[in-house]
């Protein structure tokens, strides 16, 4: 697993447990809201860009750019058992792990651990969802819901994406493990009217949490740092709106 950071500790990213968070390297998404853009971008300190790569590729690109002191999956695995007793889980989060293809075999390893798992994903890898559904290699699951259907292309600049993100859906609301879909409310990019074509997307689902933009912080399009954050007026609107498709909208 090609290993981009990782926080030791966090009590707010996997429901009710004491977890640590894995960022695999790499996105097949640039969202322009996107805090992490040193994963995902290969000039803000991303690798190599992974998905016009082999794996082979892949890992020698990592092995030359990675940056001095970042973790190697052997020295994750040593993190991992000396907590033992003190974490419940671990988070993987990217970037965009699904893309990986030793996610099954690395999320295998941590579970022989003893450790439960939340993965984080973008939805557009249902076959890798699959492969960890049937494994029982994941114990929750919070997929992104980024935008309404037709302003995807903003995200992905592929159609193709559309189709695997609603088979992603169907397979997540199939209930096999509790789940979570979200999205980050970006008034430049997320209009009240958009919540309906989204909350079409997800209708029935348990758990949609509508998050609210950060722009005080590192983000892909820099013309969108320290821009206006949505009203709380406009995110409870927005949660109103999406309890008319899923059981629970939340906001955060
Ligand atoms: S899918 Fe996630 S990691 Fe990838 S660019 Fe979008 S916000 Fe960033």
């Amino acid at each position: 697993m090609i290993i981009g950071g990782l926080q030791k500790f966090s009590l707010l990213d996997y429901p009710g447990q004491v977890a640590a968070i894995v960022f695999t390297q790499g996105c097949n998404f640039r969202c322009p809201f996107c805090y992490n853009p040193m994963l995902v971008v290969p000039s803000m300190g991303g690798t190599k860009d992974i998905f016009e790569s082999s794996s082979e590729e892949i890992q020698k690109s990592y092995s030359q750019f990675r940056p001095q002191g970042q973790l190697s999956e052997d020295d994750f695995f040593v993190f991992l058992k000396s907590r033992a007793g003190k974490l419940d889980a671990i988070v993987i989060t990217g970037g965009e792990p699904t893309l990986h293809p030793d996610l099954t075999g690395f999320a295998a390893r941590i579970k022989a651990l003893g450790y439960k798992i939340k993965l984080d994903t973008n939805g557009t890898n249902p076959e890798m969802i699959e492969k960890l559904f049937l494994g029982n290699l994941v114990d929750y699951i919070a997929m992104d819901i980024k935008g309404a259907p037709e302003k995807y292309s903003r995200f992905t600049g592929d159609k193709d994406d559309l189709d695997k993100i609603r088979k992603s859906i169907i397979m997540i609301k199939g209930g096999r493990v509790p789940y979570e879909f979200r999205t980050t409310v970006v008034p430049a990019f997320t209009q009240t009217e958009d919540i309906d074509r989204m909350g079409g997307m997800i209708d029935g689902a348990e758990t949609w949490w509508l998050q609210r933009f950060k722009s005080d912080t590192s983000l892909i399009d820099k013309d969108l740092e320290n821009t206006d954050i949505p009203s709380d007026e406009t995110m409870e609107e927005m949660r109103c709106r999406g309890l008319k498709y899923v059981k629970n909208c939340r906001l955060r």
